[in-house]
């Protein structure tokens, strides 16, 4: 298995599931098995109100902490947003642009980037989303629609403040009908091009670029053999401990890192 030096990275992104009761249930139940695994980067993503309490959960452990969202503003007026600074200390990474902020909430490529950029300047490493809908994936607009959600949002960004890029196709997300590897393989490949175009060689060399999209116990071998994806974000089957458990241990056997 072809082995690169960009550590392995499984991401659980939990959506609008579980009470702060159940996220502490959740990641405790993960956590004597994710603990036993080394050679893969873990992190969770519980909603903003358990994010205090997953990370009391896994204090002196691996397992990193990632919010879902966040407002580009530092503080001020702005009801029901939660800013960089509240994040800061208390997470690792945050997910932004993530398709269904994208769909519900309009978010937009000028947004998308002013949170990544707001992001970094708070020192949490963002988890961009970037990937194309169904009859964009039909009409062969894949790449074309990917580098322009990676080009606005990565307007002024010269310093990436080790983000990672999730390559999640819109239709494979929580759909059941995951891409195949080849396929991801390829257009993560190209967003690698993509950023080395638009940052530069070094960050192109060293981002981890995930695969996101019905990720599974069974599935996730045959995108951990692509040597471009280097780790997968994950949603429904990391609300099951035995499966998010099983992905990240799968990923160290595929990886061997
Ligand atoms: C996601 O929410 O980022 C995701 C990939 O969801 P799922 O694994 O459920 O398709």
């Amino acid at each position: 298995m072809r082995k690169t030096t960009r550590m392995p990275f499984i991401a659980g992104n939990w959506k609008m599931n579980t009470t702060v009761g159940e996220a502490k249930r959740l990641v405790g139940q993960m956590l004597p098995q994710l603990e036993k695994v080394s050679r893969v980067e873990k992190a969770v993503c519980p909603p903003f109100v358990s994010l205090t309490a997953v990370k009391e959960a896994i204090r002196s452990t691996s397992v990193k902490l990632g919010a879902q969202n966040l407002y580009f503003e530092e503080k001020g007026a702005y009801t029901g947003e939660i800013s960089p600074l509240m994040l800061a200390g208390l997470c690792d990474y945050v997910i932004i642009g993530h398709s269904e902020r994208r769909q519900y909430f309009k978010e937009d490529g000028a947004l998308i980037n002013k949170k990544v950029k707001a992001a970094i300047k708070a020192g949490l490493k963002p988890i961009l989303c970037v990937g194309e809908r169904l009859e964009e994936n039909e009409a062969g607009e894949t790449a074309d629609v990917v580098r322009k959600q990676l080009t606005e949002a990565l307007v002024d960004i010269t310093n990436s403040g080790g983000m990672v890029i999730a390559y999640e196709p819109v239709w494979a997300i929580g759909t059941g009908r995951a891409a195949t590897g080849g396929q991801s393989n390829e257009t993560v490949g190209m967003i690698r091009s993509a950023i080395r175009a638009l940052v530069n060689e070094k960050t192109a060399n060293e981002m981890r670029i995930l695969y996101g999209g019905s990720v599974t116990a069974e599935n996730i071998a045959e995108f951990m053999s692509q040597p471009e994806i280097d780790g997968g974000l994950v949603g429904g089957a990391s609300l099951k401990a035995e499966q998010f458990v099983a992905i990240v241990q799968k990923t160290a056997e595929v990886k061997g890192h």
